[in-house]
Protein backbone atom coordinates (compact mmCIF):
# COMPACT_ATOMS: atom_id res chain seq x y z
CA UNK A 1 0.00 0.00 0.00
CA UNK A 2 2.84 2.48 1.10
CA UNK A 3 4.68 1.69 -2.52
CA UNK A 4 1.33 2.45 -4.67
CA UNK A 5 0.64 6.09 -1.95
CA UNK A 6 4.42 7.12 -2.58
CA UNK A 7 5.35 6.35 -6.25
CA UNK A 8 5.09 9.56 -8.36
CA UNK A 9 6.09 11.39 -5.41
CA UNK A 10 9.16 9.88 -5.19
CA UNK A 11 10.66 6.73 -7.24
CA UNK A 12 9.98 3.30 -5.58
CA UNK A 13 12.21 0.55 -5.53
CA UNK A 14 10.36 -2.63 -3.52
CA UNK A 15 12.31 -5.30 -2.80
CA UNK A 16 10.77 -8.13 -2.27
CA UNK A 17 12.41 -11.61 -1.14
CA UNK A 18 9.90 -14.14 -2.86
CA UNK A 19 8.95 -14.57 -6.11
CA UNK A 20 5.44 -14.62 -8.01
CA UNK A 21 2.66 -16.24 -5.84
CA UNK A 22 1.85 -20.04 -7.18
CA UNK A 23 -1.60 -21.41 -5.55
CA UNK A 24 -1.95 -24.71 -4.80
CA UNK A 25 -2.50 -26.89 -7.92
CA UNK A 26 -2.79 -30.49 -6.88
CA UNK A 27 -5.64 -32.25 -6.69
CA UNK A 28 -6.68 -32.21 -3.18
CA UNK A 29 -8.46 -35.35 -3.37
CA UNK A 30 -5.07 -37.58 -4.00
CA UNK A 31 -3.23 -35.82 -1.42
CA UNK A 32 -6.21 -36.48 0.96
CA UNK A 33 -5.66 -40.00 0.40
CA UNK A 34 -1.66 -40.13 0.64
CA UNK A 35 -2.27 -37.54 4.28
CA UNK A 36 -4.24 -40.61 5.74
CA UNK A 37 -0.91 -42.58 5.07
CA UNK A 38 1.07 -40.15 7.44
CA UNK A 39 2.93 -38.88 4.73
CA UNK A 40 2.86 -35.56 5.76
CA UNK A 41 4.48 -35.02 8.53
CA UNK A 42 5.38 -32.36 9.44
CA UNK A 43 3.65 -28.60 8.54
CA UNK A 44 6.74 -27.06 7.21
CA UNK A 45 6.48 -29.74 4.65
CA UNK A 46 3.15 -27.03 3.37
CA UNK A 47 6.02 -25.54 1.17
CA UNK A 48 5.99 -28.75 -0.84
CA UNK A 49 2.48 -28.00 -2.03
CA UNK A 50 1.91 -23.83 -1.37
CA UNK A 51 5.70 -23.00 -1.83
CA UNK A 52 4.55 -19.08 -0.93
CA UNK A 53 3.70 -20.71 2.24
CA UNK A 54 5.99 -20.28 4.81
CA UNK A 55 5.71 -22.24 7.98
CA UNK A 56 7.91 -22.16 11.21
CA UNK A 57 7.77 -23.40 14.79
CA UNK A 58 8.30 -21.98 18.28
CA UNK A 59 7.49 -23.93 21.30
CA UNK A 60 4.02 -24.02 21.43
CA UNK A 61 2.53 -22.44 17.82
CA UNK A 62 3.18 -23.00 14.21
CA UNK A 63 3.91 -19.37 12.50
CA UNK A 64 2.56 -19.00 9.10
CA UNK A 65 3.15 -16.22 6.68
CA UNK A 66 3.79 -15.67 2.74
CA UNK A 67 6.77 -14.76 1.25
CA UNK A 68 6.52 -13.47 -2.35
CA UNK A 69 4.49 -10.61 -4.47
CA UNK A 70 1.48 -10.03 -2.45
CA UNK A 71 2.78 -11.21 1.07
CA UNK A 72 0.68 -12.82 3.29
CA UNK A 73 -2.54 -11.52 1.53
CA UNK A 74 -2.09 -14.43 -1.06
CA UNK A 75 -2.72 -16.64 1.59
CA UNK A 76 -5.60 -14.48 3.45
CA UNK A 77 -9.31 -15.06 3.41
CA UNK A 78 -10.07 -11.75 2.33
CA UNK A 79 -11.63 -10.22 5.79
CA UNK A 80 -11.55 -6.23 5.77
CA UNK A 81 -12.60 -5.87 9.43
CA UNK A 82 -12.25 -2.50 11.00
CA UNK A 83 -10.53 -3.11 14.28
CA UNK A 84 -8.49 -0.19 15.18
CA UNK A 85 -9.39 0.62 18.54
CA UNK A 86 -5.86 0.42 19.92
CA UNK A 87 -4.25 2.54 17.05
CA UNK A 88 -7.14 4.59 18.06
CA UNK A 89 -6.62 4.86 22.02
CA UNK A 90 -3.24 6.44 20.84
CA UNK A 91 -4.94 9.24 19.94
CA UNK A 92 -4.72 8.24 15.78
CA UNK A 93 -7.83 8.71 13.17
CA UNK A 94 -8.15 6.29 10.67
CA UNK A 95 -11.65 7.21 9.96
CA UNK A 96 -10.25 9.18 6.72
CA UNK A 97 -8.08 6.31 5.17
CA UNK A 98 -10.35 3.86 5.88
CA UNK A 99 -13.65 5.70 4.29
CA UNK A 100 -10.81 5.70 1.05
CA UNK A 101 -10.06 2.06 1.25
CA UNK A 102 -13.79 1.27 1.34
CA UNK A 103 -13.72 3.30 -2.01
CA UNK A 104 -10.70 2.03 -3.84
CA UNK A 105 -10.77 -1.41 -2.95
CA UNK A 106 -13.74 -4.28 -3.04
CA UNK A 107 -15.01 -4.27 -0.18
CA UNK A 108 -18.24 -6.69 0.49
CA UNK A 109 -20.58 -8.70 2.31
CA UNK A 110 -22.39 -8.99 -0.91
CA UNK A 111 -21.35 -12.97 -0.70
CA UNK A 112 -24.28 -13.87 1.83
CA UNK A 113 -26.08 -13.78 -1.59
CA UNK A 114 -23.85 -17.32 -1.99
CA UNK A 115 -24.06 -18.46 0.82
CA UNK A 116 -24.30 -22.46 1.05
CA UNK A 117 -27.14 -24.19 3.42
CA UNK A 118 -24.37 -25.22 5.44
CA UNK A 119 -23.36 -21.68 6.21
CA UNK A 120 -26.66 -20.31 6.97
CA UNK A 121 -26.95 -23.39 9.20
CA UNK A 122 -24.06 -22.33 11.17
CA UNK A 123 -25.43 -18.79 11.12
CA UNK A 124 -28.11 -19.36 12.50
CA UNK A 125 -27.21 -21.52 15.67
CA UNK A 126 -24.84 -18.71 16.28
CA UNK A 127 -27.57 -16.24 16.28
CA UNK A 128 -29.72 -18.68 18.38
CA UNK A 129 -26.93 -18.86 20.78
CA UNK A 130 -26.59 -15.20 20.92
CA UNK A 131 -23.10 -14.72 19.41
CA UNK A 132 -24.32 -12.18 17.64
CA UNK A 133 -22.20 -13.26 14.17
CA UNK A 134 -22.22 -10.81 11.85
CA UNK A 135 -21.26 -11.33 7.84
CA UNK A 136 -17.65 -10.73 6.91
CA UNK A 137 -16.55 -7.57 5.27
CA UNK A 138 -14.54 -9.16 2.19
CA UNK A 139 -12.15 -8.13 -0.09
CA UNK A 140 -13.60 -9.63 -2.92
CA UNK A 141 -15.63 -9.75 -6.04
CA UNK A 142 -18.53 -11.74 -4.56
CA UNK A 143 -19.68 -12.67 -8.03
CA UNK A 144 -16.94 -14.26 -9.21
CA UNK A 145 -16.71 -16.59 -5.76
CA UNK A 146 -17.68 -20.14 -6.58
CA UNK A 147 -17.38 -21.41 -2.99
CA UNK A 148 -14.74 -24.20 -3.65
CA UNK A 149 -13.32 -22.91 -0.02
CA UNK A 150 -9.95 -22.01 -1.60
CA UNK A 151 -9.40 -18.44 -0.58
CA UNK A 152 -6.74 -19.59 1.44
CA UNK A 153 -4.48 -21.62 -0.78
CA UNK A 154 -5.10 -19.55 -4.05
CA UNK A 155 -8.72 -18.38 -4.79
CA UNK A 156 -9.07 -19.86 -8.95
CA UNK A 157 -11.69 -17.16 -10.23
CA UNK A 158 -9.71 -14.01 -9.18
CA UNK A 159 -12.87 -13.15 -6.74
CA UNK A 160 -10.51 -12.70 -3.81
CA UNK A 161 -8.36 -9.54 -3.63
CA UNK A 162 -4.53 -9.30 -2.54
CA UNK A 163 -2.29 -6.59 -2.52
CA UNK A 164 -0.51 -7.84 -5.20
CA UNK A 165 -3.05 -5.46 -6.91
CA UNK A 166 -1.63 -2.66 -5.14
CA UNK A 167 1.72 -4.16 -6.31
CA UNK A 168 1.01 -4.05 -9.74
CA UNK A 169 -0.79 -0.23 -9.18
CA UNK A 170 2.71 1.15 -8.03
CA UNK A 171 4.41 -0.65 -11.08
CA UNK A 172 2.24 0.87 -13.69
CA UNK A 173 2.74 4.37 -12.06
CA UNK A 174 6.34 3.93 -11.86
CA UNK A 175 7.81 1.85 -9.66
CA UNK A 176 10.82 -0.91 -9.67
CA UNK A 177 10.07 -4.41 -8.24
CA UNK A 178 12.89 -6.68 -7.97
CA UNK A 179 11.77 -9.94 -6.71
CA UNK A 180 14.35 -12.89 -4.87
CA UNK A 181 15.78 -10.20 -3.06
CA UNK A 182 16.32 -10.57 0.09
CA UNK A 183 17.19 -7.35 2.35
CA UNK A 184 19.42 -8.11 5.35
CA UNK A 185 20.73 -5.08 6.90
CA UNK A 186 20.82 -1.31 6.73
CA UNK A 187 24.03 1.11 6.44
CA UNK A 188 23.31 3.93 9.36
CA UNK A 189 25.53 6.59 10.01
CA UNK A 190 25.33 9.79 12.32
CA UNK A 191 21.05 8.02 12.48
CA UNK A 192 20.45 8.08 9.10
CA UNK A 193 19.89 5.20 7.03
CA UNK A 194 22.47 5.49 4.02
CA UNK A 195 22.07 2.13 2.07
CA UNK A 196 19.81 -1.65 2.26
CA UNK A 197 21.82 -4.35 2.26
CA UNK A 198 20.16 -7.68 0.10
CA UNK A 199 21.08 -10.52 -1.24
CA UNK A 200 19.49 -11.79 -4.28
CA UNK A 201 20.30 -15.31 -6.33
CA UNK A 202 23.17 -15.58 -3.94
CA UNK A 203 24.70 -12.36 -3.98
CA UNK A 204 25.16 -9.42 -1.87
CA UNK A 205 23.58 -6.37 -3.34
CA UNK A 206 23.44 -2.75 -1.94
CA UNK A 207 20.70 -0.23 -2.54
CA UNK A 208 21.55 3.57 -1.62
CA UNK A 209 18.66 5.04 -0.19
CA UNK A 210 16.73 8.83 0.74
CA UNK A 211 14.50 6.68 2.79
CA UNK A 212 13.80 3.69 3.46
CA UNK A 213 10.55 2.00 4.10
CA UNK A 214 10.56 -1.59 5.81
CA UNK A 215 7.32 -3.72 5.28
CA UNK A 216 8.31 -7.24 5.60
CA UNK A 217 5.59 -8.31 8.29
CA UNK A 218 5.89 -8.69 11.42
CA UNK A 219 8.56 -11.63 11.29
CA UNK A 220 10.82 -10.15 8.65
CA UNK A 221 10.91 -6.48 9.31
CA UNK A 222 12.25 -6.61 13.34
CA UNK A 223 15.30 -8.87 12.20
CA UNK A 224 16.46 -6.22 9.97
CA UNK A 225 16.63 -2.93 12.01
CA UNK A 226 18.31 -5.58 14.72
CA UNK A 227 20.87 -6.51 12.71
CA UNK A 228 21.83 -3.44 11.59
CA UNK A 229 22.24 -2.61 15.50
CA UNK A 230 18.38 -0.97 16.56
CA UNK A 231 17.16 -3.65 18.63
CA UNK A 232 13.31 -3.66 18.67
CA UNK A 233 11.19 -4.67 21.65
CA UNK A 234 10.37 -8.45 23.09
CA UNK A 235 6.32 -7.16 22.58
CA UNK A 236 5.56 -9.89 19.66
CA UNK A 237 2.21 -11.03 19.50
CA UNK A 238 0.40 -13.18 16.76
CA UNK A 239 -3.33 -13.76 17.44
CA UNK A 240 -3.02 -17.69 17.79
CA UNK A 241 -5.45 -19.60 15.96
CA UNK A 242 -6.83 -22.89 17.12
CA UNK A 243 -9.79 -25.43 15.50
CA UNK A 244 -12.28 -27.13 17.50
CA UNK A 245 -13.59 -30.32 14.98
CA UNK A 246 -15.33 -32.70 14.82
CA UNK A 247 -17.59 -35.47 12.15
CA UNK A 248 -20.52 -34.51 10.10
CA UNK A 249 -21.30 -36.65 7.29
CA UNK A 250 -21.20 -35.04 4.28
CA UNK A 251 -21.21 -31.15 5.66
CA UNK A 252 -19.38 -29.81 2.92
CA UNK A 253 -17.79 -26.88 5.04
CA UNK A 254 -14.89 -27.49 2.33
CA UNK A 255 -16.85 -25.81 -0.35
CA UNK A 256 -17.67 -22.79 1.25
CA UNK A 257 -16.26 -19.17 1.40
CA UNK A 258 -13.70 -19.57 4.30
CA UNK A 259 -15.15 -17.26 7.51
CA UNK A 260 -18.06 -15.95 6.33
CA UNK A 261 -19.20 -14.38 9.20
CA UNK A 262 -17.61 -13.67 12.42
CA UNK A 263 -18.18 -13.35 16.17
CA UNK A 264 -16.49 -11.08 18.28
CA UNK A 265 -16.14 -12.44 21.96
CA UNK A 266 -14.30 -11.08 24.58
CA UNK A 267 -10.30 -11.35 23.39
CA UNK A 268 -11.21 -13.79 20.35
CA UNK A 269 -13.60 -14.57 17.67
CA UNK A 270 -15.21 -17.11 16.60
CA UNK A 271 -15.61 -18.28 12.61
CA UNK A 272 -16.44 -21.31 10.84
CA UNK A 273 -12.94 -22.27 8.68
CA UNK A 274 -11.68 -25.56 7.14
CA UNK A 275 -7.87 -25.32 7.92
CA UNK A 276 -5.31 -27.46 5.48
CA UNK A 277 -3.00 -27.56 8.14
CA UNK A 278 -4.70 -29.23 10.35
CA UNK A 279 -6.00 -31.44 7.45
CA UNK A 280 -2.80 -32.81 5.76
CA UNK A 281 -0.87 -32.44 9.19
CA UNK A 282 -3.09 -33.39 12.09
CA UNK A 283 -3.15 -36.77 13.08
CA UNK A 284 -6.77 -36.30 14.48
CA UNK A 285 -8.08 -35.24 11.10
CA UNK A 286 -8.18 -38.11 9.48
CA UNK A 287 -11.73 -37.76 7.97
CA UNK A 288 -12.59 -36.91 4.53
CA UNK A 289 -12.81 -33.13 4.33
CA UNK A 290 -16.74 -33.04 3.19
CA UNK A 291 -17.55 -35.29 6.49
CA UNK A 292 -15.17 -32.12 8.76
CA UNK A 293 -17.34 -29.42 10.97
CA UNK A 294 -15.07 -27.03 11.96
CA UNK A 295 -14.97 -23.72 13.84
CA UNK A 296 -11.72 -21.47 13.67
CA UNK A 297 -11.01 -19.17 17.35
CA UNK A 298 -8.52 -16.64 16.99
CA UNK A 299 -7.16 -15.12 20.23
CA UNK A 300 -6.06 -12.02 21.33
CA UNK A 301 -2.79 -12.51 22.73
CA UNK A 302 -0.68 -10.98 25.23
CA UNK A 303 2.38 -8.81 23.80
CA UNK A 304 5.10 -10.82 24.52
CA UNK A 305 7.95 -12.70 22.31
CA UNK A 306 10.86 -12.07 19.97
CA UNK A 307 12.60 -13.61 16.77
CA UNK A 308 15.94 -12.56 15.84
CA UNK A 309 15.44 -14.37 12.37
CA UNK A 310 16.58 -17.42 13.39
CA UNK A 311 14.28 -18.49 16.15
CA UNK A 312 10.65 -17.53 16.65
CA UNK A 313 10.22 -17.19 20.64
CA UNK A 314 6.51 -17.20 20.60
CA UNK A 315 4.43 -18.90 23.04
CA UNK A 316 0.77 -19.09 24.95
CA UNK A 317 0.63 -17.02 28.50
CA UNK A 318 -1.30 -18.35 31.06
CA UNK A 319 -3.61 -15.69 30.40
CA UNK A 320 -3.78 -16.59 26.60
CA UNK A 321 -4.36 -20.14 27.46
CA UNK A 322 -7.25 -19.38 30.16
CA UNK A 323 -8.90 -17.80 27.28
CA UNK A 324 -8.29 -20.16 24.68
CA UNK A 325 -9.62 -22.58 26.92
CA UNK A 326 -13.07 -20.69 27.49
CA UNK A 327 -12.95 -20.00 24.03
CA UNK A 328 -12.39 -24.02 22.95
CA UNK A 329 -15.68 -24.76 25.49
CA UNK A 330 -17.77 -22.41 23.76
CA UNK A 331 -16.95 -23.87 20.25
CA UNK A 332 -17.45 -27.37 21.27
CA UNK A 333 -21.11 -26.80 22.76
CA UNK A 334 -21.87 -25.17 19.39
CA UNK A 335 -20.54 -28.23 17.91
CA UNK A 336 -22.32 -30.16 20.08
CA UNK A 337 -25.41 -27.99 18.79
CA UNK A 338 -25.12 -28.95 15.61
CA UNK A 339 -25.16 -32.64 16.19
CA UNK A 340 -21.67 -33.60 16.96
CA UNK A 341 -20.97 -35.12 20.36
CA UNK A 342 -18.47 -33.87 22.54
CA UNK A 343 -16.61 -36.99 22.68
CA UNK A 344 -15.93 -37.18 19.07
CA UNK A 345 -14.89 -33.74 18.58
CA UNK A 346 -11.07 -32.94 17.88
CA UNK A 347 -8.56 -29.56 17.66
CA UNK A 348 -6.58 -29.13 14.99
CA UNK A 349 -2.60 -27.59 14.95
CA UNK A 350 -2.40 -24.39 17.12
CA UNK A 351 -0.97 -21.86 14.52
CA UNK A 352 -0.81 -17.93 14.07
CA UNK A 353 -0.56 -16.11 11.46
CA UNK A 354 -0.92 -12.52 12.42
CA UNK A 355 2.31 -11.39 13.72
CA UNK A 356 2.99 -7.46 14.65
CA UNK A 357 3.98 -5.91 17.26
CA UNK A 358 8.24 -5.35 17.58
CA UNK A 359 7.91 -1.74 17.06
CA UNK A 360 4.62 -0.96 18.66
CA UNK A 361 3.63 2.60 17.98
CA UNK A 362 3.01 4.88 20.73
CA UNK A 363 0.95 8.09 21.58
CA UNK A 364 4.29 10.33 20.94
CA UNK A 365 4.42 8.65 17.85
CA UNK A 366 0.97 9.34 16.85
CA UNK A 367 1.88 12.23 14.52
CA UNK A 368 4.19 10.73 12.14
CA UNK A 369 3.98 7.34 12.90
CA UNK A 370 7.86 6.83 12.88
CA UNK A 371 8.92 4.67 15.51
CA UNK A 372 11.60 7.11 18.13
CA UNK A 373 14.16 4.13 18.18
CA UNK A 374 14.45 4.36 14.26
CA UNK A 375 16.80 6.41 12.17
CA UNK A 376 14.98 9.30 10.87
CA UNK A 377 14.63 8.27 7.16
CA UNK A 378 13.56 4.41 8.30
CA UNK A 379 9.91 3.89 8.77
CA UNK A 380 7.80 0.75 9.15
CA UNK A 381 4.31 0.76 7.18
CA UNK A 382 3.10 -3.39 8.32
CA UNK A 383 1.93 -5.07 11.25
CA UNK A 384 5.54 -4.41 13.31
CA UNK A 385 3.76 -0.82 14.20
CA UNK A 386 0.29 -2.29 15.44
CA UNK A 387 0.38 -1.27 19.57
CA UNK A 388 -1.09 -4.55 20.54
CA UNK A 389 -2.79 -7.65 19.20
CA UNK A 390 -6.13 -7.56 18.41
CA UNK A 391 -7.54 -10.85 17.86
CA UNK A 392 -9.16 -10.12 14.44
CA UNK A 393 -8.23 -9.22 10.80
CA UNK A 394 -5.20 -6.57 10.67
CA UNK A 395 -5.10 -6.16 7.09
CA UNK A 396 -7.37 -3.12 7.04
CA UNK A 397 -5.80 -1.69 10.00
CA UNK A 398 -2.19 -1.84 8.45
CA UNK A 399 -3.18 -0.50 4.87
CA UNK A 400 -5.19 2.21 6.83
CA UNK A 401 -2.05 3.11 8.95
CA UNK A 402 0.43 2.98 5.85
CA UNK A 403 -2.33 5.26 3.79
CA UNK A 404 -1.77 7.88 6.86
CA UNK A 405 1.91 7.62 6.56
CA UNK A 406 2.27 8.04 2.48
CA UNK A 407 4.02 11.72 3.33
CA UNK A 408 7.29 10.35 5.70
CA UNK A 409 8.29 13.38 7.19
CA UNK A 410 12.23 13.31 6.28
CA UNK A 411 13.51 17.27 6.37
CA UNK A 412 14.12 17.94 2.84
CA UNK A 413 17.25 19.82 2.92
CA UNK A 414 18.57 17.13 4.89
CA UNK A 415 17.62 15.01 1.55
CA UNK A 416 18.03 16.92 -1.30
CA UNK A 417 18.16 14.26 -3.80
CA UNK A 418 15.00 12.58 -2.39
CA UNK A 419 14.78 9.76 -5.14
CA UNK A 420 14.16 6.99 -4.32
CA UNK A 421 11.86 4.81 -1.27
CA UNK A 422 13.17 1.32 -0.75
CA UNK A 423 10.87 -0.97 0.74
CA UNK A 424 11.93 -4.55 2.34
C1 LIG B 1 -3.85 -18.13 6.40
C2 LIG B 1 -3.97 -16.67 6.72
C3 LIG B 1 -5.17 -16.02 6.49
C4 LIG B 1 -5.27 -14.66 6.78
N1 LIG B 1 -6.45 -14.01 6.51
C5 LIG B 1 -6.56 -12.71 6.77
C6 LIG B 1 -7.75 -12.00 6.44
O1 LIG B 1 -8.69 -12.57 5.90
N2 LIG B 1 -7.81 -10.67 6.72
C7 LIG B 1 -6.78 -10.02 7.34
O2 LIG B 1 -6.93 -8.84 7.62
N3 LIG B 1 -5.65 -10.66 7.64
C8 LIG B 1 -5.50 -11.97 7.35
N4 LIG B 1 -4.33 -12.61 7.61
C9 LIG B 1 -3.22 -11.82 8.13
C10 LIG B 1 -2.67 -10.86 7.09
O3 LIG B 1 -2.48 -11.52 5.85
C11 LIG B 1 -1.36 -10.30 7.61
O4 LIG B 1 -1.57 -9.81 8.91
C12 LIG B 1 -0.87 -9.16 6.72
O5 LIG B 1 -0.69 -9.59 5.40
C13 LIG B 1 0.41 -8.64 7.29
O6 LIG B 1 0.89 -7.63 6.44
P1 LIG B 1 2.38 -7.20 6.53
O7 LIG B 1 2.57 -6.13 5.53
O8 LIG B 1 2.74 -6.96 7.95
O9 LIG B 1 3.24 -8.50 6.10
P2 LIG B 1 3.15 -9.50 4.90
O10 LIG B 1 1.82 -9.46 4.22
O11 LIG B 1 3.62 -10.81 5.43
O12 LIG B 1 4.19 -8.95 3.84
C14 LIG B 1 5.58 -9.00 4.06
C15 LIG B 1 6.30 -8.98 2.72
O13 LIG B 1 7.69 -8.79 2.91
C16 LIG B 1 8.43 -9.79 2.22
N5 LIG B 1 9.65 -10.01 2.99
C17 LIG B 1 9.81 -10.66 4.15
N6 LIG B 1 11.09 -10.56 4.57
C18 LIG B 1 11.75 -9.82 3.65
C19 LIG B 1 13.08 -9.37 3.53
N7 LIG B 1 14.02 -9.61 4.46
N8 LIG B 1 13.41 -8.66 2.42
C20 LIG B 1 12.49 -8.36 1.46
N9 LIG B 1 11.21 -8.76 1.54
C21 LIG B 1 10.83 -9.46 2.63
C22 LIG B 1 7.50 -10.99 2.15
O14 LIG B 1 7.82 -11.87 1.09
C23 LIG B 1 6.15 -10.29 1.95
O15 LIG B 1 5.91 -10.00 0.60
C24 LIG B 1 -4.18 -13.96 7.33
C25 LIG B 1 -2.98 -14.61 7.56
C26 LIG B 1 -2.87 -15.97 7.26
C27 LIG B 1 -1.56 -16.65 7.51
Amino acid sequence: MIAKELQGRYQVTILEAGGKFRPFSMPIGKLAALHRTGLFFDERMICLLLPNMLVEKTEDMVMVRGIGVGGTTTLATGNAVRCDGAVRALGIDLDEQCAELSRELPITTDHQQHWTETTWTMFRLFEQMGLDPVGTPKLMRAAKCVECGHCAIGCPTGAKWDTRALIKEAVQKGAVLIIDCRVTGLDIENGQVKAVHARRHGKRETYQADLVVLAAGGLGTPVIPQHSGVPCSDTLFADPVLYVAGPMENYGQDHQLLMPFISQQDGYILSPYMDYLSFFFHRSWRLPMRNIASIMIKLADEEAGTTDGKHINKTMSPADQRRMDRAVAQSQEILERLGVRERDQFLGTLNAGHPGGMLPLTEGEKENLHSSVLPENLYVADATILPRSMGNPPMLTIMALAKKNRRPSVKREQHPSFSSIRLG
